[in-house]
């Protein structure tokens, strides 16, 4: 089978175009989709994400806020800072910018957000509607990660999926999607015995580990779709889970990293944004 390239970069400039062009409309109407970031403390990554949202908000005309707060920052002052935007009309999306300093009670922050302001769909309401089936604000990686697979036209149903992973933000939410899709779902994590084992006989397999060079060639059944969500750094450069060069000869699709799930993770939380402004229209 031929080996086609998943190019979240392409698709991301796709939907975003879409994204502007109903912020206009939307603007026309007098209402602006604003979006909130709040950073705690100095991460260098989260520093170069948070921006890298803020710009991706700006070309798409909505209004965005950074509210940057220091590392001593008390669950208090995070809470009422929270609250403030919760109240705040200019404000349709809030995200926290994760990991938070140790001291802080994540999942606490995050359910403080209103569920219709929650864009990362991690509240615990909207956790729960995915968990449910019913129509809710998915997570933007794994929804970002959907919307590549319906892009190399894959139909899912009937097929095997893994999923290397079992976090809140990626892995859990990726399963429930897949097995609302059709798939027949394998979550693998650092306790499974052998991950090769269960990736061989995958139809498409979502890596999520955080390991650079973790999924190789023989772990992969010849034509099957590869989805690569992890993001590494080895010396500078980044990089995913996936043996790229390797696993290109075998699999029938692959995304890059960068310019795979990456960009889609930005374009799902513009797009989660847009739909709460619309709401509120
Ligand atoms: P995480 O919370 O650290 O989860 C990593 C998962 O990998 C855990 O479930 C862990 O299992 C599993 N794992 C670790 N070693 C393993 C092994 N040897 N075999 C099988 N499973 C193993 O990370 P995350 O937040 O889900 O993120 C995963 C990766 O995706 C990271 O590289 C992150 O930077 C990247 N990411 C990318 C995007 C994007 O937009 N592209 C968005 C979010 C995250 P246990 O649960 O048993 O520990």
């Amino acid at each position: 089978m031929a080996f086609h390239l998943l190019d979240g970069k392409a698709l991301s400039e796709e939907i975003r175009g879409e994204i502007a062009r109903k912020t206009l409309q939307l603007r026309e109407k007098g209402v602006t989709p604003g979006l909130a970031v709040i950073l705690v403390g100095e991460d260098p990554a989260s520093q170069i994400y948070v921006r890298n949202k803020g710009l991706a908000c700006e070309k798409v005309g909505f209004h965005s806020e950074t509210i940057r707060l220091p590392e001593s920052t008390t669950q208090t002052e995070l809470t009422d800072t929270i609250r403030r935007l919760n109240e705040d009309p200019a404000i349709d999306g809030i995200l926290v910018q994760l990991p938070l300093p140790e001291h802080l009670d994540e999942r606490a922050a995050l359910n403080t957000i209103l569920p219709e302001k929650d864009v990362d769909g991690f509240h615990l309401i909207n956790a729960d509607r995915l968990l449910a089936g019913e129509s809710t604000v998915v997570p933007c990686t794994p929804k970002g990660v959907m919307r590549l697979i319906a892009k190399a036209g894959v139909p899912l149903s009937g097929k095997e999926a893994v999923v290397i992973g079992r976090s809140n933000i990626v892995g859990k939410p990726m399963a429930l999607l897949l097995m609302q899709a059709g798939c027949t779902v394998t979550v693998c994590h650092s306790r499974t015995r052998d991950v090769a084992a269960h990736t061989r006989r995958a139809d498409v397999v979502v890596s999520a580990v955080g390991k650079p060079g973790f999924v190789t060639a023989d772990m992969i059944k010849p034509g099957a779709l590869v989805i690569d969500v992890g993001i590494n750094r080895v010396d500078g450069k980044v990089c995913g889970d996936v043996d790229f060069d390797a696993v290109s000869k075998v699999a029938g699709w692959l995304t890059p990293v960068p310019g795979g799930v990456g960009p889609m993770t930005i374009t799902m939380l513009l797009e989660n944004t847009l739909e709460a402004a619309e709401r509120r229209q």
